[in-house]
């Protein structure tokens, strides 16, 4: 009773992008409880672990309360204007020595939409570099990228409803149960609402927890989705199964498609190299291919892959020649990781221009450059370095500072040591975060951020649902809201601030600008306001006048592809073995992820005892085979190690739920640090690392 709120201030979660609706209990000015919306159509009243606690985080003692200077080697409280005075300083030193490009910046999403456009806008137009790049390329990039290449455009297809109106879901490199738990709902729903249990076909090497609601569970050998995907398709088209109407209006390229897939991917091949026999193939290809609406979601096992993008545009062949798209309970879904990357995504200023736009096309430009009022010049006309060629250009000496924003690549990154070594070599290293992140206790200057219920804006969530989060007490110490950083710190750059943020002062004002921004294009946010969306419970884009409440799903037969006839592409996309294989030295396969109690690097959910209870620590699942010949057992520790690096003092647990020669660690933990280990191997089309499978052996102590 002493702690019941003054208040409850609704809200969204601001973990992961389900993008729940929450209420923050606020007593006295702290937030002391949160609680789930019963009225928010996401989450129906429920939060996960992490909502259930978010409140905890807000005051733990690793929040940086005021901006830092290192001094003497210490970092040391100081004020907003030391600060901006020496950061801009050597920005403008480092960029009159050795050009614009010679700082960069990387961003999360993390951050609200008008935060995310707003430093985005500082940085291409003001700052002048296009080395900018968001967390989203370790996280979502291949989403985005085989979006682009099957439908012209990026864009989840569907919404969370279809996981209730599917009568099969294929979730495949998901675990939804650990990362996305809410989703759950959606698919008990399913069950309530018909009568009827949906097929649940679960693929992933490892038996993780999604697994166990699985009707058909495939445990296919590492990095062999893609040819599974294959297999599937050729199994459809050999036995006719496929939907030639749909093909035939909605599709380019069936003709090409066929022929790859039916000279490469024969089922006895498929099942060499998944490890499916061929009578479950043909199972399978039936299953998915005579439902009447199949969906298919999938998130980092898909994504985090040297051939995630061209993973997913398997995806999307699948669910394109068997027409299961745009329609209730039809759509191919990727899940997004942070609470905001699709926010990032559409207006971040990273792959492509906010709104969608293309850097490479001069009407885009312009059409971007009018709308803000800006010189069409200063636009970029192309990409500036992704995330890891930012990292690599600093190993060359190209880049000499760098801004790292709400990150924290000394815990997520791969290859950890060469990571190490590369930002060791940079003239300064600014970090922006609310907490002291491995990354900020490096760092020459700290701009310290506010963090949730401290500030207001939008998340979009992974059914491009744009939710509101508000302000519910003050920021701590003399800490700003990232957009309030950005604002201010522009005024340190002459004519940067008149220019870009004249009239711009909140974050509704840059809302009203991305409204403008987006307007006409597919991500059009015309049609929102704080109000609106606060009524509705989030809005899912498009909404403008023709979908003034929004639009559940992209490409029905009503709305063509972003592609130039409105269709959509069927790519011939080839599987690929790892550059990286088991061998004598190194037996076994490492996979990393993560787990329901934690969230990425534990900046946050670290803080908070209950979770940190929970999972205090990382762990590697090992085999009853590989546990016995090594001759551990569980609960002792051992080390981990490969090429690039080695992980002492890990815990084992024996377990069933990998295959003999695989092992799984999560990757949240930064004293047994996996990425130490992993490979820096990246998509050459998103950039995305390969997290998931690098070659390893274990060291009992
Ligand atoms: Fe927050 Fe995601 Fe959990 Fe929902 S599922 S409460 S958005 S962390």
């Amino acid at each position: 009773k002493a702690k019941a709120p003054d208040k409850w201030v609704r809200t969204t979660c601001g973990y992961c992008g389900v993008g729940c609706g929450m209420y923050i209990g606020v007593k006295d000015g702290n937030a002391v409880y949160s609680k789930g919306d019963p009225l928010h159509p996401v989450n129906m009243g429920t939060l996960c672990p992490k909502g259930l606690s978010e409140h905890e985080m807000v005051r733990a003692d690793s929040r940086v309360p005021a901006p830092l200077i290192r001094k003497n080697g210490t970092l040391t409280p100081s004020g907003w204007d030391e600060a901006f005075s020496k950061v801009s300083a050597e920005f403008k030193r480092i960029q009159n020595e050795h050009g614009k490009g010679a700082v960069a910046v990387i961003s999360t999403g993390q951050l609200l939409t008008e935060e995310f456009y707003a430093l985005g806008k500082f940085v291409q137009l003001g700052l002048g570099t296009n080395n900018y790049d968001g967390n989203t390329t370790l996280c979502m990039a291949s989403a985005v990228m085989g979006y682009k290449q099957t439908f012209g455009s990026d864009g989840p297809t569907g919404s969370y409803e279809d996981f209730s109106k599917a009568d099969v879901i294929l979730l495949i490199g998901a675990n939804i149960a650990d990362n996305h738990p809410i989703l759950k709902l959606h698919i008990a729903k399913n069950k309530k609402m018909t009568g009827k249990k949906p097929t649940i076909i679960v693929v992933d090497p490892r038996k993780s927890k999604t697994s166990q609601m699985a009707d058909i569970f495939v445990p296919l050998k590492p990095r062999s989705d893609l040819a599974l995907l294959n297999g599937l398709c050729y199994i459809i088209m050999e036995q006719g199964w496929e939907d030639e109407k749909f093909i035939k209006e909605r599709t380019n390229g069936y003709k090409a498609f066929r022929k790859h897939i039916m000279n490469n991917y024969p089922p006895q091949e498929v099942a060499h190299i998944t490890g499916i026999d061929v009578k479950e193939l043909y199972n399978l290809a039936k299953i998915y291919a005579t439902a009447d609406a199949a969906m298919s979601a999938w998130t980092m096992g898909v994504n985090q892959s040297s051939i995630g993008t061209d993973t997913v545009s398997a995806i999307c062949n699948l669910a394109l020649i068997t027409g299961n798209l745009g329609r209730e309970g039809a759509s191919p879904m990727s899940i997004t990781g942070q609470c905001n990357a699709m926010g990032t995504r559409e207006f971040g200023f990273t792959s492509s221009i906010p709104g969608y736009r293309n850097y490479a096309s001069a009407q885009d430009r312009k059409a971007f450059a009018d709308i803000i009022g800006v010189p069409e010049e200063i636009i970029p006309t192309k990409r500036g370095y992704a995330y890891p060629q930012i990292i690599d250009a600093i190993n060359r000496g190209e880049i000499k500072a760098l801004w790292v924003v709400a990150t924290n690549p000394l815990v997520s990154y791969p290859d950890q040591n060469g990571l190490r070594e590369a930002l060791k070599k940079l003239d300064l290293l600014v970090v922006q975060d609310a907490f002291l992140s491995d990354t900020a206790e490096i760092a020459d200057v700290v701009f310290a951020a506010a963090t949730w219920s401290e500030k207001e804006g939008c998340y979009t969530n992974s059914e491009r649902r744009c939710n509101y989060a508000k302000r519910a007490i003050d920021p701590l110490g003399t800490t700003k809201s990232d957009l309030d950083i950005v604002l201010e710190f522009s005024k340190y750059f002459d004519g940067v601030h008149e220019m870009l943020f004249k009239e711009l002062s909140t974050p509704e004002d840059l809302f009203n600008e991305i409204k403008k921004v987006s307007k006409g294009q597919l991500c059009d946010y015309s049609g929102m306001s704080y109000a609106l969306i606060e009524e509705l419970g989030g809005i899912q884009w498009p909404c403008n006048e023709k979908a003034p409440k929004g639009t559940k799903r992209l490409y029905s037969e009503e709305m063509p592809c972003s592609t130039p006839d409105g269709k959509a592409n069927l790519l011939p996309v080839d599987w690929q073995p790892l550059s990286e294989m088991q061998c004598k030295g190194l037996p076994l396969m490492l996979n990393t992820g993560r787990t329901v109690e934690q969230f990425h690097t534990r900046t946050k959910t670290g803080t908070i005892g209950i979770l940190d209870n929970l999972a205090p620590e990382a762990w590697v699942d090992l085999s009853p085979k590989d546990a016995a010949k090594l001759k551990v057992k569980s609960g002792d520790r051992i080390a981990i190690s490969g090429t690039r690096g080695r992980v002492e003092d890990v815990i084992v647990k024996v377990s069933e739920t990998v295959r003999e020669g695989n092992i799984f660690v999560p990757f949240h933990f930064n004293e047994q640090l996996i990425n130490a280990v992993t490979i820096p191997e990246f998509d050459p089309k998103s950039f995305e690392p390969n997290y998931k499978q690098c070659a390893v052996q274990l060291h009992s102590a």
